[in-house]
């Protein structure tokens, strides 16, 4: 099966999601004096659709995934938040056993927050395996879930489980919308992909998009506290960090606050009639 066809979910170019949007013409800009025309654009959403996050543990789901799911909740969408391991060995003081608990508890929490849902498959941390089996499983919760939008690590990352999630990821979309595939639920191609801009996966991640997030940015803030980690016990001051990128993500773009997204380059080519 050649590549176009692998790709087919990422046809329809013409951004449907407009919470997701690209430039508009003439849509009220935000370019600044001397400076070429952003594409910003103030397009109102148009169709509310699910938002699906795919992480390899909690905390990328909801630090640097869960802005774009607690929109698309806000604008009447549904939001669910997949973790392929609970981050059980993310802790230097708590045991896995124990650890792992607290991170599902805590997700679902947060996720309920949101007004969204926790899904988990529970790989091993540190161990996630880009194998079939873990493919399919993502496969079937996608076909469950139906999203029209995924965002999803990008490959760019010195994190072998966020690389294994990217490959996973890229695999069970396929397998998702493949009709001839037989599975439990019926095939479900998924509109549109996109990277998130996460501390970790940094290597080559080229931004694209600027989703504006001010109206659910508190309540995100709220969501996350709900992880002992958010405040930087572990070693990493996520609070800090996301919580201030997101004001340099609203500088560049004129609001408040804002998530830079990444798309596959397939999804950024058009087909025009004129220049
Ligand atoms: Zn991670």
């Amino acid at each position: 099966m050649d590549d176009s066809t692998r790709r087919r979910f990422l046809k329809d170019l013409s951004l449907g999601a407009a919470a997701f949007s690209a430039p508009a013409q003439g849509a009220q800009t935000n370019q600044l004096p001397g400076r070429p025309p952003s594409g910003d654009t103030q397009a109102q959403p148009s169709h509310p659709t699910s938002t699906m996050a795919i992480a390899a543990h909690p905390g990328d789901a909801f630090f640097a995934m869960g802005l774009a799911v607690a929109l698309q909740v806000h604008l009447g969408g549904q939001g669910v938040f997949l973790s392929l391991s609970l981050g059980e060995r993310g802790s230097a003081r708590i045991a896995p056993a124990q650890y792992g608990p607290l991170q599902r508890q805590a997700a679902e929490n947060a996720a309920q927050m949101l007004g969204a849902r926790a899904e988990f498959l529970t790989y091993p941390d540190g161990e996630i395996p880009v194998s079939e089996e873990a493919k399919f499983a993502v496969c079937d919760l996608i076909r469950q879930y139906r999203p029209g939008i995924i965002v999803t690590h990008w490959r760019g990352s010195w994190h072998k489980d966020h690389e294994a999630c990217y490959k996973i990821v890229n695999d069970a979309v396929f397998y998702a919308g493949l009709p001839a595939l037989d599975r439990k639920e019926p095939p479900h191609e998924v509109g549109k992909l996109f990277f998130a801009d996460n501390w970790e996966d940094a290597n080559g991640f080229i931004t694209d998009i600027y989703l504006d997030i001010t109206t659910v940015f508190d309540r995100w803030q709220e969501a996350c506290a709900i992880f002992p980690m958010w405040r930087g016990e572990n070693g990493f001051r996520y609070n800090d960090y996301y919580g201030s990128l997101a004001v340099t993500r609203g500088c560049l773009r004129g609001c408040k606050y804002a998530v830079a997204l990444m798309s596959p380059a397939e999804q950024l080519t058009r087909r025009v009639k004129a220049l």
